[in-house]
């Protein structure tokens, strides 16, 4: 997702509260920045942050950090995390290519990736965020138990990340071709492509892995 370009909106993040800054200095000290010590979720891929918003709001046992590369739509996701009084959702502006150099070893309990961008030619293929390059890092910074949960409505993306998870030796813990109509969507929250998409009429596919 790529909005329009917002006059200010670089401006605006900087001065912002609820975006961290120089992420890479607080590696290892996340609880710190949040003044507790509570599990740690990231959604990677933010976009303008439903998703992660409704889930600190009815978790607030857990922090959580909302991961967005672009400015353009990482200002919506603030719009929302401004008018609320909860103090355990913070964002960060930043490609997730720098994940392993922000987070400490086993300093996350899980991780949500939300209708990632599927890059569809072979030769992006390791951009994609379910990739092997990518588990590999992800099981860098991820507890133990920690897992991974990601949705989409692209199932050539779903096989493939289902093939890449086998890859790098994760777990299948569950996985459903369609969501909404499975045990699974209890307790599912809806980002924004998932409300469009369900509209159009499509499937959406979730998997929750583990290495
Ligand atoms: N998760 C939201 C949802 O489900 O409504 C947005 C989905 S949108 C298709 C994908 C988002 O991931 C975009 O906002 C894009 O900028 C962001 N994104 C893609 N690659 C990223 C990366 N490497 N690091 C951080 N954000 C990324």
């Amino acid at each position: 997702m790529r909005l329009r370009n917002i006059k200010g909106c670089r401006d605006k993040i900087a001065e912002n509260a609820f975006v961290v800054h120089n992420p890479q200095e607080y590696q290892n000290n996340w609880d710190k920045v949040f003044h507790t010590k509570r599990p740690l979720y990231l959604e990677i891929g933010t976009g303008k942050g439903k998703f992660i918003t409704e889930l600190a709001i009815k978790n607030p046992e857990n922090q959580y950090i909302g991961i967005e590369k672009f400015s353009s739509v990482l200002i919506r996701a603030l719009e929302k995390r401004e008018i609320l009084e909860i103090d355990n959702l913070l964002f960060l502006r930043m490609d997730a290519e720098e994940i392993v150099n922000v987070f400490g070893k086993e300093e996350v309990d899980g991780i949500y990736l939300n209708f990632s961008d599927p890059w569809p030619k072979d030769r992006h293929a390791k951009r994609r965020l379910t990739s092997k390059r990518f588990l590999d890092r992800y099981q860098q910074i991820l507890k133990p138990k920690g897992t991974v949960i990601f949705k989409t409505d692209n199932q050539e993306l779903f096989d493939f990340s289902l093939e890449q998870a086998k890859l790098a030796n994760w777990k299948i813990l569950n996985m459903t071709y369609d969501l909404h109509h499975s045990k699974y969507v209890e307790g599912n929250i809806m980002t924004e492509y998932e409300e469009k998409f369900l509209k159009e009429g499509k499937p959406i596919c979730r998997m929750e892995i583990c290495f």
